[in-house]
């Protein structure tokens, strides 16, 4: 066999048709498509309203065993089947994936296009800045942040009569309220329009939102691996009068707010989750949103762009939605609804579209069915389960015999009982890479089919492209008309620390679970706020079915320690904390930057894979 080029070697190899073109072959009218540049265009939603009659196509979902650090190939066997289903089974086909975030790409485990003959192309403008809407996110979200810290600060230093008069100035000799502060107002159970008519209590009671400042949420976001802004001080000028507090950063994926981009349904109900936000409570007790500082239109107007779905292509010319890309391990792992949505109409009823949720079944599926399919009402036909010889061997404790491999099979065997408990048929595909003997690659197919899977196929789009994952393609259609039984894992009723239990217990296969103090306070404030019928987003380590990353294989007798629970009200669910996990990762000693680099002479970029 030829050895396979690098990823971008491979990307540049192919002239990618123009984007126009591929927009018109998956049938988008041309007003319905804003080109950026050739090889990129969002999609208007106006096309929901138009395609409403159509049926759904086939909706598949992959997912994967406990990876490595390094990934064991979820995107690029999302790609290659698409690739495969497309273009060699001649089915209507879209690909539905994440936009990378910018912090591995420079960081340590590199882009996201998939790999080999199974990528999405251009895959530098892929995992760089592709249309912006991470940018956006970083913008809206840190004027939230913004906005909170000015108003303690305009709070501290001015009567509540002074702070009505800026907040609610007069123009032409009359006070009038924003339609916002009319919300504000009503939130408050004042149902009064017209501000001469409020009393001072309302006053004080309108003007003062008196957030307490050690229960802010609300955290400054950066689409880079900077682990020095994990804990920070902010406000040390004197220009800010000895306000000083600790903050904090998170990578911009895990912002509230690009949750909100991958879970919202249309621009009024994006609106209504970014109003919705908590991101203080008052000393008095109450949540503090974003409509209640004010912003949430501005917000609304940061992110117009960046709900449209991103359109690109595959090596072999399928069309691709790239959209939203919150991590899998601190946010809840998942491309947006709205291109699934969308790309199931585009396709027709015998058609296919095949998403990722990112990093294990654990993490990713779980959270693709409990929230994702929760919001979006979408059900899966099948779901595909990733597999390699190398991480079942790292599961079995080392790389050198069959019998380790087949210890290590246990995970593949617990990550197929996860999807089961769904009620949605399993195919395993195994990604097999060059160093893979005939005998493990065949051991890990029967373990899977022993385990309940209704197929396991081997394949090799890596190193092929689509023609490498035709037995996979044929085995997904299969699997799509065989009978489903979906069920969510929990109901929504269940108190919080029972439906965190319920997770643990089947899914991680945990003892039982451990609520530490802050976990146990945040549990009592968001059921006495009335957010304690959301589902649950766990933030753990994608390492290991446990909490505990070098617990390999199948962990058992332990208790899962919940150290702490965010809530993100306007995405729609509670974030527990499991064990230590950093919110915004750190840069390696030698990061991927070091490869990267520009061709002046031809404006090509180098080094990226
Ligand atoms: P995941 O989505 O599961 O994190 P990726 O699809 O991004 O994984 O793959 C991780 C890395 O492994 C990529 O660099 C990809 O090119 C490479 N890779 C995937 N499959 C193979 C294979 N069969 N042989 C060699 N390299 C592979």
């Amino acid at each position: 066999q030829k050895p396979v080029p690098s990823d971008i070697v491979i990307s540049r190899s192919c002239v990618p048709k123009p984007i126009d073109h591929l927009a018109r072959e998956v049938g988008l009218l041309c007003d319905e498509v804003e080109l950026y540049g050739k090889t990129k265009a969002k999609v208007q939603l106006s096309i929901i309203k138009r395609l409403q009659a159509q049926p759904d196509g086939k909706y598949v979902v992959v997912t994967g065993i406990t990876p490595t650090p390094l990934g064991e190939g979820k995107s690029t066997t999302t790609i290659g089947l698409v690739q495969a289903l497309g273009a060699h089974m001649k089915l209507n086909v879209f690909a539905c994936v994440r936009q990378p975030s910018q912090g591995p790409t420079f960081g340590i485990k590199g882009g996201a296009a998939g790999g080999g003959y199974s990528q999405v192309i251009p895959m530098e403008e892929f995992n760089l800045h592709l249309t912006g809407d991470i940018h956006a996110i970083t913008a809206a979200n840190n004027l939230v942040a913004a906005a909170i810290d000015a108003r303690m600060f305009h709070e501290s230093t001015q009567s509540d009569k002074a702070l009505y008069n800026r907040l609610v100035p007069l123009n032409g000799g009359q006070r009038k309220f924003s339609p916002i502060q009319i919300n504000r107002l009503k939130r408050l159970g004042i149902e009064k329009t017209d501000p001469s008519t409020l009393t001072e209590e309302e006053i004080t009671r309108f003007a003062r939102l008196d957030m307490e400042p050690s229960s802010v949420t609300w955290h400054r976001v950066l689409d880079t691996n900077d682990r020095f802004l994990r804990k920070i001080t902010i406000g040390q000028s004197p220009t800010e009068k000895g306000h000083t507090r600790e903050a904090q950063f998170d990578i911009t994926v895990a912002s509230e707010i690009m949750a909100v981009l991958a879970l919202t349904s249309s621009l009024e109900d994006m609106r209504q989750r970014l109003a919705k936000m908590v991101v203080a409570t008052s000393r008095s007790g109450q949540p503090i949103t974003t409509e209640d500082l004010g912003v949430s239109g501005a917000l609304a107007v940061l992110m117009k762009d960046a709900i449209k779905p991103n359109l690109m292509q595959t090596l072999e010319g399928t069309p691709v939605f790239v959209h939203a890309g919150p991590f899998a391990n601190i946010a809840h792992g998942n491309s947006s609804i709205l291109a699934d949505k969308i790309a199931l109409k585009l396709v027709g009823p015998e058609g296919f579209v095949v998403t990722e949720a990112g990093f294990g079944a654990d993490i990713g599926m779980e959270k693709f069915f409990n929230i994702k399919c929760r919001y979006s009402g979408l059900r899966p036909h099948v779901v595909v389960l990733v597999a390699t010889v190398r991480a079942l061997k790292m599961h079995g404790g080392g790389p050198t015999n069959l019998e380790l491999l087949e210890k290590g099979c246990s995970n593949m065997r617990k990550q197929i009982e996860n999807a089961q408990h769904f009620g949605v048929p399993v195919v395993v595909a195994v990604n097999g890479f060059k160093a893979d003997t005939e005998a493990e690659l065949d051991l890990v197919c029967s373990v899977a089919k022993a385990a309940g899977a209704f197929d396991a196929v081997r394949c090799s789009h890596w190193a092929e492209g689509g023609a490498g994952a035709v037995a996979l393609g044929q085995a997904v259609q299969k699997a799509s008309e065989a009978p489903s039984n979906f069920k969510f894992l929990y109901n929504l009723e269940l108190p919080i620390a029972d439906k965190i239990r319920i997770i643990a217990q089947k899914i991680y296969g945990a003892d039982d679970i451990e609520l530490l103090p802050e976990a146990q306070h945040k549990v009592e404030l968001y059921t006495k706020q009335g957010f304690s019928n959301l589902p649950m987003c766990m933030a753990k380590t994608h390492l290991s079915l446990s909490h505990e990353a070098d617990k390999k294989g199948v962990p058992t007798g332990f208790i899962l320690p919940i150290r702490d629970i965010r809530a993100s009200v306007g995405a729609g669910f509670l974030f527990p904390l499991v064990g230590t996990m950093p919110t915004i990762p750190g840069l390696p000693t030698r990061p991927c930057f070091y490869d990267i680099d520009l061709d002046p002479e031809t404006e090509q970029v180098n080094g990226l894979f």
